[in-house]
């Protein structure tokens, strides 16, 4: 088990064309499970790639346990990598599979190898395969031999670069709950990839998010989910996504007023709020984001009510999407028992508590 630290992490290639990683620093305590996610190209396997050794950084540095492992080889580094398409050795059995990259990173002798595979494979529940070729299993039993082929190793790090997404969405999450419980038990520090922020966020202990090679945010999921420091996380984290409208802050008696440019939109903040979240909040222009969970159906005579017509009703079981028209369009998510079709005039609020602002583009 180890700790990691990553250090003012850089990737370019082809000459500097391309930054796939931007001066990333990290740090992961030992045994803690730490999410990775962003969008396509954001940079996560890249990261991972140098994690495990099989991309050599631009500059920056890497510290696995308390050594410097910039500069090691691979195969010197006691990591163990999941890959999306399993990765697994077409001609080697499962047991093959499983005891090659034990016989290359420990000096175990063949017996106790043999022990080392079977009790792994007892545990992943995949004993009755160790004689099959992986073109004879499924989907789901090639990822739980290629998660065996890791845990058998006892790594220091695992590394997991969306190792689910090519199962159907049942498997998923009950390889999911799987795989926590297992790093759970084992307290091997792991760093999870992927593009996914339902499964970021359900998974990590902690949840670090990335844009274009750089790091966003991190933090517990909870406190990401509440607290998105900036319009990417805001809009990446939740489903569906975050609605935004762009607004103007102005002093009025007794707090704050937000409007929209085209007049659709008005809100008052309480001088209670103004104080307490932010002395240069006071003028100026702001991105307002809100969760569509956040809107509720509101009289048109409470105070903070905005005036909606609702575009589509989208039933998804014990809720239904509105798609409403106050302007630009907005999502709301309300309980399925709010009975609503297309074309109705209705009005929505908020509280202010619910409120995220951030720097305007
Ligand atoms: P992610 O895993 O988040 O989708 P990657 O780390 O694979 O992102 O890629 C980050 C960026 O680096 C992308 O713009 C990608 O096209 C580029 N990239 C990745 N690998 C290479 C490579 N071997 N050569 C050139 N560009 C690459
Ligand atoms: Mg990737």
């Amino acid at each position: 088990m180890a700790r990691v630290r990553v250090e003012s992490l850089r990737k370019e290639y082809d000459v500097g064309t391309v930054v796939a990683v931007d001066g990333l620093d990290l740090e992961i305590g030992d045994g803690e499970f730490v999410t990775v996610v962003g969008p396509s190209g954001c940079g996560k396997t890249t990261t991972l790639r140098m994690l495990a050794g099989l991309e050599e950084p631009t500059s920056g540095r890497i510290e696995i346990g308390d050594e410097d492992v910039t500069d090691v080889h691979a195969k010197n580094r006691d990591v163990a990598m999941v890959f999306q398409n399993y990765a697994l050795y077409p001609h080697k059995t499962v047991f093959e599979n499983m005891a090659f990259g034990l016989r290359m990173s420990t000096d175990l002798d063949a017996e106790e190898r043999e022990q080392r595979v079977v009790e792994t494979a007892e545990m992943m529940d995949i004993a009755e395969l160790l004689e099959d070729k992986p073109d004879e299993l499924s989907g789901g039993q090639k990822q739980r031999v290629a998660l065996g082929r890791a845990i058998v190793r006892e790594p220091d790090l695992f590394l997991f670069d969306e190792p689910l997404s090519n199962l159907d969405a049942k498997l998923r999450t009950t390889m999911r709950a799987e795989i926590q419980r297992l790093q759970d038990e084992l307290g091997i520090t792991s760093v999870y990839v992927t593009h996914d922020q339902h499964e970021a966020m359900t998974m990590g202990d902690r949840i670090v998010i990335l844009s274009d090679g750089e790091l966003q945010q991190q933090g517990a999921p909870t406190d990401v989910y509440e607290n998105p420091t900036n319009k990417f996380v805001g809009g990446f984290i939740g489903s569906p996504s975050m609605n935004f409208i762009d607004v103007s802050v102005e002093q009025v008696a007794g707090g704050l007023r937000l409007d929209d440019s085209d007049g659709n939109f008005s809100f008052t903040l309480s001088a209670a709020y103004a104080t307490a979240n932010d002395a240069a909040l006071g003028r100026g222009r702001y991105t307002l984001g809100i969760r569509p969970e956040s809107i509720s159906i509101a009289d048109s005579q409470s105070q903070n009510a905005i005036s909606a017509g609702v575009d589509v009703v989208e039933p998804v079981g014990s809720d239904n999407f509105l798609h409403l028209d106050i302007g630009p369009e907005f999502i709301a998510r309300v309980p399925s028992d709010v009975t609503l079709e297309a074309g109705d005039e209705i009005t929505i609020t908020f509280d202010e508590s619910d409120i995220h602002l951030f720097d305007a583009d």
